[in-house]
């Protein structure tokens, strides 16, 4: 590569915060081609295939020359009607499919694209911390400013409304929310939602509630939709995924629901940037969408299966184990001769498990690390057998 290329780099990517895993990654590296049996907690990616009856309609749809010409940029109306339909049946959320939905390229697209279309240099965010790592990165890339919001334990990993000053709030345009949370597992519930709403019409602000794992819960407690709150239609957008609900993290397909002139404005955006969703990936989504649930249901029974063995488990070895109610995370408070990075570490060396140290979702994820159950139970067994040999926690 020319030398002087990665001086002329923008300041937006010179400045993005540093890679904290890339010493992780390394060694993970090293283990693996030393022929070690590493077992990885660290990705959050859906272990089990995509349904065949999903794979079947993309087949179809392929197929058919009708397919293979550009997409609408808004998605087509039949994915957004069925969209629409699955948001009245799951959540009672009644829409109009053209002016209240769009069809995105995964959500992470319409999340990372959304502040474009409201933030002017300079302008404030809210954002949780510890957080998927795009909330910022956005308001970063449109010029805005961050304001973080600590998530801790004693409040539920849900951000204290109440001690954000009133400076901030009244100059705050976007407050993103994310539940079932990532990573801490946590889980909103409509008062907190009622809340939000409140607060949001007090001050004036937009929220993006990101819902990627709103089907991942357990024990039959539906966590709910921001929207379903009354009034939430009118100050929010919510982004949701058929990523995790799906196992289809790899055909890149979401949507966004809410208010019209949130959904125009990302469309603007995303007008002038994409070119849409193929059609076939959006009959596949179709199918997805409007099947009986089964195939969800057994994927709820299977991570909360997996859940308690980790959990149950490390919990029994006196781990701090936040109980997961939704998502497929485990967050663990480090125990106290350790930080987030040093706990990992012992744990890739010592046992050669990869977990995910809190702090590379923010500075108030020091403290933590972040397990997936994206894998079968007798390597989560395994897991919890070599963390019992470590013996000194
Ligand atoms: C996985 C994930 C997403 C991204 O989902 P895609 O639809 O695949 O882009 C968004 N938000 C959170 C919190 C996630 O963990």
């Amino acid at each position: 590569m020319n030398p002087g290329f990665k001086k002329m780099w923008a300041n937006r990517i010179q400045n993005l915060p540093p890679y904290l895993f890339a010493e992780i990654d390394r060694q993970k590296q090293e283990l693996l081609q030393k022929g070690v049996d590493v077992i990885d907690l660290g990705v959050g990616d859906p272990d089990r295939p995509t349904p065949a009856f999903i794979i079947e309609a993309l087949q179809r749809a392929a197929e058919d020359p009708k397919n293979h010409i550009y997409p609408s940029y808004s998605g087509m109306n039949s994915f957004r009607e069925v969209a629409a339909q699955w948001c009245q049946r799951r959540f009672g959320v009644k829409l109009d499919s053209e002016r209240e939905v769009i069809t995105l390229i995964g959500s992470k697209e319409g999340i990372a694209h959304f502040p474009l279309g409201f933030i002017n240099p300079g302008d404030l965010v809210l954002v949780p911390d510890p957080a998927y790592p795009v909330y910022s990165v956005a308001t970063q890339f449109a010029g805005g400013r961050v304001y973080a919001m600590p998530l801790k334990k004693e409040n539920g990993f849900l951000p204290d409304l109440e001690q954000i000053p009133k400076k901030v709030a009244d100059e705050a345009k976007l407050l993103f929310l994310n539940y079932p949370n990532n990573p801490t597992s946590a889980v909103a519930n409509r008062e907190y939602f009622e809340e939000v709403v409140d607060f949001a019409k007090r001050h004036q602000i937009i929220v993006c509630h990101d819902a990627a794992y709103s089907e991942i819960y357990f024990d039959g407690e539906r966590p709910p939709s921001f929207l379903e709150i009354p009034g939430a239609k009118e100050v929010g957008i919510e982004f949701h995924s058929l990523s995790k609900t799906f196992n289809m993290t790899g055909w890149r397909i979401g949507f966004a629901t809410g208010h019209p002139d949130l959904i125009a404005a990302l469309g603007k955006i995303k007008t002038n940037i994409d070119s849409g969703v193929f059609q076939a990936v959006q009959w596949a989504g179709i199918a997805a969408l409007q099947s009986d649930g089964r195939c969800v249901e057994g994927m709820r029974g299977l991570y909360q299966k997996r859940r308690d063995v980790l959990a149950g488990e490390l919990q029994r070895l006196g781990l701090d184990v936040y109980w997961p109610k939704a998502s497929f995370y485990l967050w663990i408070g480090v125990p106290k001769k350790f930080d987030s990075m040093s706990f990992a570490a012992l744990l890739l060396k010592e046992a050669s498990i990869v977990a995910t140290p809190g702090i590379g979702f923010g500075p108030s994820g020091e403290g933590y690390i972040r397990m997936t159950f994206t894998c079968e139970v007798d390597r989560l067994q395994e897991a919890v057998d070599r963390i019992q040999r470590l013996g000194h926690l």
